[in-house]
C-alpha cells in the first residue's frame, strides 16, 4: 500500500472512531439522562418537583436556562404548565392556558419536533397556517412533543436562547426528541400514580365516615345491651344479650379491620413511638386475655406468659404492638381446642424478637406466606368460621412498617409459632418492683367514688347521655347534661364543673365539640374528656384544642372510668 493510500485509510479510521466515539457519547446521555429521571419518579409525587429534576438533568445534556413543560389537558383544552422557567416570559407553575396558534400547540397537534429560528418562523407563519411564537421574541427555540406510552401526545416540552441562534443543532433537536420519549412515559407514570393516592385517599376519608355513621348507633346498641346483661335475666334473655353483644364486636372489629388496613395501605398510619416497660405491658395483655376468654376455652386452655421475657425498656409504638400481639393470641385461641398459648419475648442480636405458639390445628408448609395476603383463609372444615382474614395482613404491614418481619414456624410438638422481630431501641432497663400489678389497678377501678364532684355530659344525643349516665351512676357523681356547646359554654360560666365529657360532633357539625372545648378553656381550666367516633385524626385535634384525653365510640366503660378518674 502507497503512502496516500495509508493516509486515507487512516483519515477513514479516525472518522469512523470519532462517529463511534459520538454514537457512545449521544447514547450514554440519553442513558444517564433516563436512569436518573426513571430513578426519580419514584420518589417524588409533585409534578412541578418532578419537571425540576427533568430540567436538571437535561441542563447536563443541553444547553437550556430557558425550559418548559406544557401538558395538555384534554378536558379543559388548555395548557398547563407544572413547570416554567425563562429569563423573560414568567409563567407561574400550575397555570392553565389555551394558546391558540402558538409553537407550542403547534408542536402538539402536528406531533413533530422543530427547531425554529427567524426563517423557519416566518416560513411556518406564511404556507402553512397561523403560528407565532407568543412571548419575547428568542433567536432560537427547540420543541418536542411528549407522548405517553399508547403513541398520544400528552403536551410539549421546548428550551429557548435569547441571545445565540446557533445555541441549537439538528443533533440537539435529536438528543431531545429520544429524551422527550422517557419524559413523557415518566410523567405519565407519575400522574397515574398521583391518580392513585388520590383515589386512595378518597376512599379512606369515605371509610372513614362510614365508619363514624355506622359507630354512633353502634355505641347505644352496644352500651345498652351491656347494661342490660348485667341486669336481672331469664336464661333465654341473657342468651339474647349475649347474641346482641357478640354480634355487634364483629361488626366493630370488621369496620376496624377495613379501616385499618386501608390507612396503613394509604401511607397513613404514623407511629406513635413511646418508651414501654416491655414486661408490664406483655402482662397487661396477659390479664386483658385471662378475664375475657370465653368460658368453654377457659377451662380447655392454658394461657402463659413466659416469664423468661427479660424486665427492659424500649422504644416503640404501644398502641400498634398490642394490636399485633392481640390478633395473634386471638387467632391462637381461635385455632386452638385445647392445650397451651405462650406468649413472650426476648431479644435476639438488634431485634425484639416475640413469639406467640399454640397447640393447634398448626398450618401447613403451603399456607404458611399465604396466610399474610389480604382475606386469606385456610379452607378448613376443622377451622373456626369467624373472621375475614384481614389479621395477619394487618400484622404484616405494621410490623413492616415498624421495620420488622414477621412468619410463622411449626410448635413442638403440635400447633403452630407466630414470630415477628422488631428493631431493638432499649430505654434503660427498669426493676420489676417498681411496676403496678394489673389486678390492683383492676380492684381500684371498682371502686372508684366521685362524690361532690360535678360531670357535665355534652351529647346532642339524648341515649348517649342516658348511657353515660348508666355507666357513671355507681360512682356517685353529680351529673349534668347540655345538648350542645352553646348550652355547655353556658353551664361552665355558671357554675362548679370539675370534669367534662364532651361529644365530637353535634347538631351536624363535626367539630362542634373542638369549638366548645376552646371557647370553655378560654374562660376556665377544666379537664375536657372528647368522645369521637372519628377514626381520622380527629384526636389529636382534640388535644391541641386542650382536651386531656380523648375516648372513642362505642365507649369502653372500663377505660372510660379509668380516665375520669385520672382527671378528677
Ligand atoms: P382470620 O383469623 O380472620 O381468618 P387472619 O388473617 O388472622 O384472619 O388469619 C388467616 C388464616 O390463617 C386463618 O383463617 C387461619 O386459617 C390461619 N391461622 C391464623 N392463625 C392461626 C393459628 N394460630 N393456628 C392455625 N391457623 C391459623
Amino acid at each position: 500500500m502507497g503512502t496516500s493510500e495509508n493516509n486515507e485509510e487512516i483519515l477513514r479510521l479516525t472518522s469512523e472512531n470519532l462517529k463511534h466515539k459520538q454514537t457512545i457519547s449521544y447514547l450514554s446521555k440519553i442513558g444517564q439522562f433516563s436512569y436518573k429521571i426513571t430513578r426519580n419518579v419514584n420518589k417524588v409525587s409533585d409534578l412541578t418537583e418532578f419537571c425540576k429534576i427533568i430540567h436538571q438533568e437535561l441542563m447536563k445534556i443541553i444547553a437550556c436556562e430557558n425550559f418548559y413543560i406544557a401538558l395538555y389537558d384534554d378536558n379543559r383544552k388548555e395548557f398547563h404548565f407544572p413547570y416554567h422557567v425563562d429569563k423573560y416570559d414568567k409563567i407561574d407553575d400550575d397555570t392553565y392556558m389555551k394558546l391558540p396558534g402558538s409553537l407550542t400547540d403547534y408542536i402538539r397537534r402536528s406531533g413533530k419536533a422543530m427547531l425554529i429560528d427567524d426563517i423557519v418562523e416566518d416560513d411556518l407563519y406564511q404556507k402553512d397556517e397561523i403560528v407565532k411564537m407568543i412571548g419575547e421574541p428568542t433567536s432560537i427555540w427547540m420543541g418536542t412533543p411528549l407522548f405517553s406510552a399508547e403513541e398520544n401526545v400528552i403536551g410539549v416540552v421546548a428550551v429557548q436562547n435569547y441571545e445565540d441562534k446557533s445555541a441549537y443543532k439538528e443533533a440537539d433537536l435529536s438528543l431531545l426528541k429520544q429524551v422527550s420519549r422517557f419524559i413523557g412515559v415518566e410523567i405519565e407514570l407519575l400522574r397515574a400514580k398521583q391518580n392513585a393516592e388520590k383515589a386512595n385517599k378518597l376512599k379512606s376519608e369515605f371509610l372513614a365516615n362510614v365508619s363514624h355513621e355506622i359507630r354512633t348507633p353502634m355505641n347505644a346498641i352496644m352500651g345498652f345491651a351491656g347494661i342490660l346483661s348485667r341486669s336481672v335475666l331469664s336464661l333465654e334473655q341473657q342468651d339474647y344479650c349475649y347474641i346482641i353483644e357478640t354480634n355487634g364486636q364483629k361488626l366493630l372489629d370488621l369496620l376496624d379491620d377495613v379501616l385499618d388496613l386501608s390507612k396503613i395501605e394509604s401511607g397513613n398510619v404514623d407511629l406513635k413511638i413511646e418508651e414501654v416497660d416491655l414486661k408490664p405491658f406483655f402482662q397487661s395483655i396477659f390479664f386483658n386475655f385471662t378475664n375475657t376468654i370465653s368460658l368453654d376455652k377457659k377451662e380447655s386452655i392454658d394461657i402463659v406468659f413466659s416469664n423468661k421475657s427479660p424486665d427492659i425498656k424500649v422504644y416503640l409504638d404501644p398502641k400498634r404492638l398490642q394490636q399485633i400481639v392481640d390478633n395473634l393470641i386471638t387467632n391462637s385461641i381461635k385455632f386452638t381446642e385445647k392445650g397451651l398459648i405462650k406468649f413472650g419475648y426476648t431479644i435476639v442480636n438488634d431485634f425484639i424478637e416475640i413469639e406467640v405458639k399454640d397447640t393447634g390445628l398448626g398450618i401447613v408448609e403451603e399456607y404458611k406466606d399465604k396466610i399474610f395476603e389480604k382475606f386469606y383463609r385456610i379452607q378448613d372444615d376443622r377451622l373456626s368460621k369467624n373472621g375475614q382474614g384481614l389479621g395477619l395482613a394487618i400484622c404484616k404491614s405494621l410490623v413492616t412498617k415498624m421495620g420488622g418481619e414477621i412468619w410463622v414456624e411449626n410448635n413442638d410438638p403440635c400447633g403452630s409459632s407466630f414470630r415477628f422481630k422488631l428493631p431493638y431501641r432499649p430505654v434503660e432497663s427498669v426493676k420489676s418492683s417498681d411496676i403496678k400489678n394489673n389486678t390492683e389497678v383492676f380492684e381500684e377501678y371498682q371502686k372508684l367514688d366521685f362524690t361532690d364532684k360535678v360531670i357535665l355530659l355534652v351529647d346532642d344525643e339524648s341515649i348517649n347521655i342516658l348511657l353515660l349516665e348508666t355507666i357513671l351512676k355507681a360512682t356517685n357523681a353529680v351529673l349534668i347534661s347540655a345538648k350542645n356547646s352553646q348550652e355547655a359554654i353556658d353551664f361552665v360560666l355558671d357554675q362548679k364543673i370539675d370534669l367534662i365529657l364532651m361529644d365530637c360532633k353535634m347538631d351536624g357539625n363535626s367539630k362542634a365539640g373542638i369549638y366548645a372545648t376552646k371557647e370553655i378553656l378560654k374562660h376556665r381550666q377544666i379537664p375536657i374528656i372528647m368522645q369521637t367516633a372519628y377514626v381520622n385524626g380527629i384526636e389529636l385535634e382534640a388535644m391541641q384544642a386542650g382536651c386531656v384525653g380523648y375516648i372513642s365510640k362505642p365507649i369502653n366503660h372500663h377505660q372510660l372510668l379509668l380516665m375520669i378518674n385520672k382527671y378528677l
